[in-house]
């Protein structure tokens, strides 16, 4: 493994052991900020950061959601929940997610997307192509009779960069990019009973730091300097600057920030056909006869 690997392998180590513990904490009647807030303390104990928010998604839900400060929502019974999270060290960044039923329902729907994930690292070897990946995944989902969300796909990750210029796409697709020894890629098939698509809620809790922009409000000005210095190109949680600023205030300074474009509002994003999500994710090092999954304990 080279200094870089190294790195990776270590983000991803963290982030295998939080994501382990926080699906442990999804239960019925617990709550989804108690989650998060114990997720992000323990990448913080391990000494590393969050890559971004936790994102934690329920049943038609397929990405996005992340608990508000005062969020009072709890796990319910046959909820099919997906938790997302990501860890950073100095930049290095790993990605996991799994889906987990409060109550053990949708065990059909859970292995599609997992077995698809399985047969994507099986696969994945120097030379191979992104879309030949996309082209696995498709069909293993397909072979449980669910479809694959086409417009969700894993990505590359380099340093300060949650998506590297290249996507792994969970269908096949015309053109790919050829993996080789040494690229780092986020693989996260998402698979559904609804139409394989999803769309935008009109809610954002996560947002990212874009450019500098001329705002009117001093709370933005406020709230554009302190993500840029603190979260830099990497995602960030509403709640995780609710103190800066009085709270009838933050909403209306993060919509002036979206609207002049100095930050970007990742939009909760739903099933089109309100069909259930689930999702499996790893984070991979392409090696010279395969690839090594960087997010298990
Ligand atoms: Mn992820
Ligand atoms: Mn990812």
């Amino acid at each position: 493994m080279t200094r870089v690997d190294e790195r990776f392998a270590l983000a991803g180590g963290i982030a295998a052991e939080v994501i382990d513990a926080a699906v442990r904490k999804v239960k019925e009647g617990a709550r989804l900020l108690d989650v998060a807030a114990f997720a992000e303390a323990l990448i913080a104990e391990k000494g590393a950061k969050p890559a971004f928010p936790i994102n934690i998604s329920i049943n038609q839900r397929a990405a996005h959601y992340t608990p508000d400060i005062d969020d009072e929502a709890c796990f319910q019974k046959g909820d099919l929940v997906k938790v997302d999270i990501g860890v950073h060290v100095d930049g290095y960044i790993g990605d996991v997610a799994r889906s987990k039923a409060v109550g053990g329902r949708h065990r059909e729907l859970i292995k599609a997307a997992e077995a698809a994930l399985e047969a994507a690292i099986e696969l994945i070897k120097p030379g191979v192509a992104t879309n030949e990946v996309g082209g696995v995944v498709e069909k293993t989902i397909h072979g449980f009779g669910f479809r694959p969300v086409s417009n969700l796909t894993g990505h590359r990750l380099t340093e300060w960069n949650l998506h590297g210029g290249v996507v792994v796409p969970n269908v096949r697709t015309m053109h790919g990019y050829r993996l080789k020894e040494g690229d780092v890629f986020a693989i996260e098939p998402f698979a559904t009973d609804g139409a394989g698509r999803v769309v935008d809620e009109p809610k954002a809790m996560i947002f990212r730091y874009l450019s500098d922009r001329p705002v009117r409000m001093r709370e933005a000005r406020l709230i554009l300097g302190f993500v840029k210095e603190n979260y830099s190109t990497l995602p960030f949680a509403e709640r995780w600057i609710a103190h800066l600023v009085p709270r009838f205030k933050l909403g209306l300074a993060l919509r002036q920030l979206v609207s002049s474009k100095a930050l970007h509002a990742y939009h909760v994003l739903k099933e089109k056909e309100n069909g259930l999500v689930s999702q499996a994710e790893h984070s991979i090092l392409v090696t010279s006869g395969g690839c090594e999954i960087l997010t298990e304990v």
